[in-house]
């Protein structure tokens, strides 16, 4: 029996995700799970997502079409589901683990502008397929990891996959049992057969089998529970053994699916279909008391949610499971209310607002609900609500500040309103020179030092100089600093290198902090955000 944790295996063996019959079965979730238990057994393991649009990152598309856009240490524009990756394992992702068809195409197109091809015609396959390949074996030969698991992006048919899926094939053939393929699927319920029905499967694995690729391991996404039967067909049309037909119900929570996966064997089939040593069970202790707390919390809040896009559960991902770790912390069930800032009016502010117990308002861009967010935020300030601001959140509440307190009524960024007499957010001077949309904010992870004698710096446990991740273009305008300090805003959080404020709060006010960055993305499981903490507390001592 193996014995103790193994190091990094000398073969980095490949997983690969593909999704048949469904879009939206919850493939990051089902990846990161996996990745939490393997790496609860001692190995190292990462995710990486391929997404079939052309798009070069999510940066420029719009929450409607595809919800958060989530961001990376590296100040790489990612999908959401790198947020799920980080969140379960508390590992952080970079560009590596985020690749679209865009940036496929785009490297090739380069390299054939260079003349890296010369002579040859460039084709989907070999050279689109091998740049995909790059991309996946960049994580495994830096050495750093026993498993890569890469998610691909779509349906198992989509036009926009074939060269994904075609990848996979060659990968299979080119490292054998160092690779295997998991193929998420939907078992639906027809109440009027009273049956769960297997053929949508057995379908999408023959779209998977037309395409070279035979998956080692079905994972069935159902409201049910699958019994024998239904699982030793699946195994028989789909050329798999039973134990490779992995059942995935839904569950209360996303957080319960490592331990719903380690009950079905997902990991122990992993490991043996790639030869890797199974070891003793994996060690899920924390991840079980955090799952505990979240299910048996002793008290609740209300925290209203205010932005421009609350119709769409995906759009604050981020935010939402951050409060989810934060209430957990605090034994307290966070109730999320969605608060459309477009819907906000001086008349019905006090009845919107008056059962919260603290308000957050959102990131976002563009002048759409601006109005709505000010208004939230005057009635916080007044009326002493806990108030956290991010990013456009705390741009809104300085311009509230400046208009309410200060006196300038015109106060306003010059992201809304590019002449005002007192644009107290401006530009960076960096950002004027630059014409392209796309990757082009202040991006990722800078430096902030806090003020010693402030909050914050407790909230931070004692840490001077924190990292958080940006993704804006606007900043405070220094030139109003001293009158709004004078006033009882403070900075107490300073990006040092280039004297931007990070961080503000209010002085006569029980909790009122505006962050420049979005604390969201670096809150995991292990590592529930500080700043987010120490929020639903203020929440909590609010109530009572
Ligand atoms: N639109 C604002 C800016 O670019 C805020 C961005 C955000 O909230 N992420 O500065």
């Amino acid at each position: 029996m193996f014995i103790g944790k193994p190091n990094i295996m000398s073969q980095t063996k490949y997983i690969f995700v593909t999704g048949g019959v469904t879009s939206s079965l919850g493939k990051g979730i089902i990846s990161s799970s996996l990745a939490k238990l393997l790496q609860a057994r001692g190995f190292k393991a990462t995710i990486q997502k391929l997404d079939p649009y052309i798009n070069i990152d999510p940066g420029t598309l719009n929450p409607y079409e595809h919800g958060e856009c989530y961001v990376t240490e590296d100040g790489a524009e990612t999908d959401l589901d790198l947020g799920h990756y980080e969140r379960f394992s508390n590992v952080p992702t970079s560009q590596a683990n985020n690749v679209t068809t865009g940036r496929i195409y785009q490297a090739v197109i380069n390299k054939e502008r260079r003349g890296d091809y010369l002579g040859s015609t460039v084709q989907v396959i070999p050279h689109i397929t091998d740049e995909i390949k790059r991309c996946i074996k960049v994580l495994g030969e830096s050495g750093k990891y026993d498993f890569v698991i890469t998610e691909i992006g779509g349906t198992v048919g989509d036009i926009e996959s074939l060269p994904y899926i075609e990848t996979v094939r060659q990968m299979r053939w080119e490292l054998g049992e160092s690779c295997a393929v998991i193929h998420l699927t939907l078992i639906p319920y027809l109440a009027a057969a009273g049956e769960l029905k297997t053929k949508p499967t057995q379908h999408s694995v023959k779209a998977l089998l037309e395409q070279g690729v035979q998956p080692d391991i079905i994972v069935c996404r159902t409201d049910r529970s699958l019994n024998e039967g239904i699982r030793r067909k699946i195994a028989l049309f789909c050329n798999v053994s039973p134990s490779s037909v992995i059942e995935s119900i839904d569950a209360e929570s996303i957080y319960d699916v490592p331990v719903l996966m380690m009950q079905e064997g997902l990991d122990v089939e992993v490991l043996n279909k790639t030869n890797s040593l199974v070891g003793p069970e994996p060690e899920l202790k924390i991840w079980k008391e955090f799952l505990f707390k979240l299910k048996n919390p002793s008290d609740e809040v209300n925290i209203g949610l205010v932005g421009k896009y609350v119709e769409l559960k995906d759009a604050y991902k981020s935010i939402n499971e951050a409060f989810v770790h934060a209430g957990t912390q605090n034994s307290c069930k966070v109730n999320v209310v969605l608060i459309h800032s477009e819907e906000v009016f001086e008349e019905n502010v006090s009845a919107k607002m008056e059962a919260l117990h603290g308000v957050l308002v959102a990131p976002g861009f563009g002048n759409r609900g601006i109005e709505g967010k000010v208004i939230a935020i005057r009635y916080a300030r007044e009326n002493k609500i806990p108030f956290l601001g991010i990013c456009l959140g705390m741009q809104c509440a300085v311009i509230e500040f400046g208009r309410n307190v200060l006196g300038y009524k015109d106060a306003h960024s010059t992201e809304m309103v590019e002449k005002t007499d007192h644009p107290v957010i401006d530009i960076m001077e960096e950002q004027k020179k630059i014409n392209n949309l796309g990757g082009t904010m202040r991006l990722g992870a800078y430096q902030c030092k806090l003020d010693k004698d402030s909050r914050i710096f407790n909230i931070y446990d004692g840490e001077e100089d924190i990292y958080e991740r940006h993704r804006h273009r606007y900043e405070f305008n220094n030139d109003y600093l001293e009158e709004y300090k004078k006033a009882g805003l403070i900075p107490v959080g300073i990006n040092t290198k280039n004297n931007l404020v990070e961080i503000i709060e209010l002085k006569d006010h029980p909790w009122f902090f505006g962050v420049q960055f979005h604390p969201e993305y670096k809150s995991t499981v292990a590592k529930p955000h500080p700043v987010f903490v120490n929020f639903v507390k203020a929440a909590l001592d609010n109530k009572s």
